[in-house]
């Protein structure tokens, strides 16, 4: 545990069930753009966000893939400067809140993605659009980060984008937005929450603030994620797993992610898994490497959630995925043992693996993406 650590999170939350039809309080400028999932966009729910901003010039653009690409991002940055927006407003899943942070950096900052990212050579400047984020997933917590994450389409490599431009003015969470996502979605997102708080939990750069939230929110889930899947318009269950995702979302917000993460990266753009399944699939051999460093941490984490030992909470983990209908062997995603050194090798590319509380190298994510094959 660092006894010297730093917490810095400026984006307002205003959290309730119903609360987005409160969006005119959070709203400045004249000209919006709401960036949204297309789902949003399709069912109206967008739309009636944006039929509230009466008196203001309210545009739409929902061309956006899961794991949105720097293209998209270049449409999105094309529509905002054609009004003039002074105002984005995100709503969707992480992908549409990651393209909503940097359109409304790019409105003011001219040229293209690439210019800024990726190997980009200019500074992204401050952002002067206002910036509001509705998640829709209970999931990536992007509406309290200062990540975007995107796919560079000329390599295929996805990468993660930090920048204090990317903080939203204010993160408004509505859990009603959450009962239209299909089982498999909520399984998958809310995963992928268990492994931000988990990681932000065992990270080397791990703090006592960013502790307790993440324990709150892996308990938040373990106790609600299944009746979530079972029962969409559950509103306790939707209500705590989007209280889940945002604690997540500001403990990760601090310390970063780790090895589960870095690894998803490749497992994601090379074999198509979603985010959350990229991330949840290693989640149970990584629990048990976590020992390796954090024994006795993971012991009372383990002991506060209920289990014996890191192995019987592990196991449970992986049963709740199963039971979800959730892949938790690589080879449920087509990987075959001849993919694995460059799997490794990829992931070792990403920074944050090394703040795993384990060595990982090489060898070691051999042996662990081995175990799990
Ligand atoms: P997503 O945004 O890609 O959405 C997944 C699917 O859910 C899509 O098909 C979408 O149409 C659908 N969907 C979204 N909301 C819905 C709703 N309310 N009802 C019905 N369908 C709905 O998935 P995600 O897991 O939320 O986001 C993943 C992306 O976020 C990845 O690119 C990931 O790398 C990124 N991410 C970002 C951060 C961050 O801090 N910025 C953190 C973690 C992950």
């Amino acid at each position: 545990m660092n006894e010297y650590f730093k917490f810095y999170m400026p984006t307002k939350v205003c959290f309730g069930v119903g609360i987005a039809a409160e969006i005119t309080e959070y709203v400045e400028g004249k000209n919006v753009l709401i960036v949204c999932d297309p789902f949003l966009y399709q069912s109206g729910a967008a739309k009636k966000i944006g039929d509230r901003l009466e008196g203001r010039h309210v545009a739409y653009f929902s061309e956006i893939e899961p794991n949105p690409c720097c293209e998209s991002v270049d449409k999105a940055a094309n529509a905002a400067r054609q009004i003039k927006a002074d105002c984005i407003i995100g709503m969707g899943g992480g992908s549409a809140l990651d393209v909503s942070k940097i359109t409304a950096c790019l409105v003011t900052n001219e040229g293209s993605i690439y210019d800024y990212y990726a190997g980009g050579k200019r500074v992204l400047g401050e952002r002067k659009a206002a910036l509001i984020c509705i998640p829709t997933t209970a999931g990536t917590g992007s509406e309290v980060t200062n990540v975007g994450v995107f796919t560079n389409q000329q390599t295929g490599i996805k990468m993660p984008f930090v920048t204090d431009a990317f903080w939203a003015d204010y993160a408004v969470i509505d859990p009603e937005l959450t009962y239209t996502l299909p089982p498999a979605v909520t399984a998958a997102t809310g995963m992928d929450a268990f492994c931000h708080a988990i990681e932000a939990y065992w990270n080397k750069e791990s703090q006592p603030m960013c502790d307790m939230l993440a324990m709150e929110a892996m308990r938040l889930i373990l106790n609600h994620i299944k009746t979530a899947y079972d029962e969409p318009c559950n509103a306790e269950a939707r209500s705590a797993m989007l209280q889940a995702s945002l604690m997540a979302g500001v403990a990760f917000s601090q310390t970063r992610t780790t090895g589960i993460h870095a690894i998803s990266f490749p497992l994601t753009s090379e074999f198509g898994a979603s985010h959350g399944i990229a991330c949840a699939i290693t989640l149970p051999a990584f629990m048990k490497l976590s020992c390796e460093q954090r024994a006795d941490k993971m012991k009372r984490l383990t002991a506060y959630l209920g289990y014996d030992c890191v192995e019987s909470f592990a196991a449970a983990i992986e049963r709740l995925m199963e039971s979800m209908n959730m892949p938790v062997r690589l080879r449920q995603i087509g990987v075959k043992s001849s993919d694995l050194e460059h799997i490794a090798k990829v992931g070792l590319e990403a920074s944050i693996i090394q703040l795993t509380p384990a060595v990982m190298n090489e060898e070691t994510v051999c042996r662990l993406l081995k175990s799990i094959l």
